[in-house]
Parts: C-alpha cells; structure tokens; sequence
C-alpha cells in the first residue's frame, strides 16, 4: 500500500480515548467499510500484503466480529473458504474452547471441533493487534483442532505492546501500526 493509500484509511479512522474504558485509546475501523474507496483500498492493500504466498495456506480464520468484515471476502478473492472463530456460547456442539487475557478484561473464543481438517493450513485474521493474547488463542483453537498456523494477517497493530511476538515464530503481516 503506497502512502497516499495508508493516508487515506488513517484519516477515516477514528480514535477514541476511554473506550471501552479509561486508559485504552480506541481504534475505530467502522468508518473505513462505510466508505466504498476506503473499502476497496483496504482489500486490495490485504491481499497484496499477506506474509504468506497463496499456495501456503488452504483456508482463513478469522475472530468475531471484526475478522468477520473482511475475512470472507478476503477469502473469496483468494479462492479460500473461511472459518469463524466466535465468542464462547455462540457455536452449536461440539467446540473447542480457549480464554485469554484483553487489553481491557477477559474473554473466551470457540471453533466448530470440525471446521478444520487435520494438516490443514490456516491463515488466521483479526482488524487489530493490541497484546496478541486474540489471535494468540486463536493460534492454539487452530493447533487444537489438528490444523496448522500458516501465519496471521491484520489491518493493524498497536506499537509498544509486543503483540506480534506474543504470537510465536509465524510469517505476519499488519497494514498500518499505530501507537
Ligand atoms: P489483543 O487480544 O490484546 O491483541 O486485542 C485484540 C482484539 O481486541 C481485537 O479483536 C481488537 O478488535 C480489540 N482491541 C484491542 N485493543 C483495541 C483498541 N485499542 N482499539 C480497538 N480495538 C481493540
């Protein structure tokens, strides 16, 4: 994505102090889907910057409910099918459970026990990096499922919190980093 592109989604965002509470500045990415260039910039820009080359991965995963915007068309222009990744409590029977530390408290994520064939290789995708601790336990949902981690792709990373470490050894890509 060239600059004139990387300003024009930063200036659709928009930043929020003290939400969800005090503390954490917010990045709101909504804006960018309501405006169809800045939805159009943002697809190509995801599919031009992924880590990993096309043929090493068979299928996305992406975490609710911001992974869900992007990840099936992100996949559908790959030529991939998509796998959600949801809160706890939302999927039927049988699931595979992982909780995790946020930013801002605590949570639990789900995967159809199914979903994923065992070898399979998936590239998991979230709007925004913080901790890492998301994507973290979507990494593990995957590797308990008999699935692989391809690697991670994301429309941005917070600066200054070590996220992408968090996730371990694994190709992953963010658009923008913001602090
Ligand atoms: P983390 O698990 O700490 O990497 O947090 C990532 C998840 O929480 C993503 O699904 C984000 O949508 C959300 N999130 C965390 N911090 C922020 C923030 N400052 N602004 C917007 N979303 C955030």
């Amino acid at each position: 994505m060239d600059k004139a592109d990387a300003d024009y989604l930063i200036a659709l965002m928009r930043t929020i102090p003290g939400f969800p509470k005090e503390g954490i500045l917010f990045r709101d990415i909504m804006p960018v889907f309501a405006d169809a260039r800045g939805l159009s910039i943002l697809m190509d820009a995801l599919v031009s910057n992924l880590s990993i080359a096309n043929d090493e991965f068979d299928a996305i995963a992406g975490l609710e409910a911001r992974g869900f915007l992007f990840g099936p068309p992100l996949a559908e222009r790959l030529g991939k099918g998509f796998i959600a990744v949801r809160k706890a409590g939302k999927l039927p029977p049988p699931t595979v459970r992982e909780s995790y530390a946020l930013e801002y408290g605590e949570a639990s994520i789900e995967i159809e026990r199914d979903a994923i064939r065992e070898g399979e290789r998936i590239l998991i995708v979230d709007d925004l990096i913080a901790t890492g601790g998301s994507a973290s336990a979507a990494r593990d949902l995957v590797i308990s499922c008999g699935g692989v981690v391809a690697g991670f792709s994301f429309i941005m990373e917070l600066s200054g919190l070590d996220g992408v470490k968090a996730l371990g050894d694994y190709p992953a890509s963010s658009l923008l980093t913001m602090p």
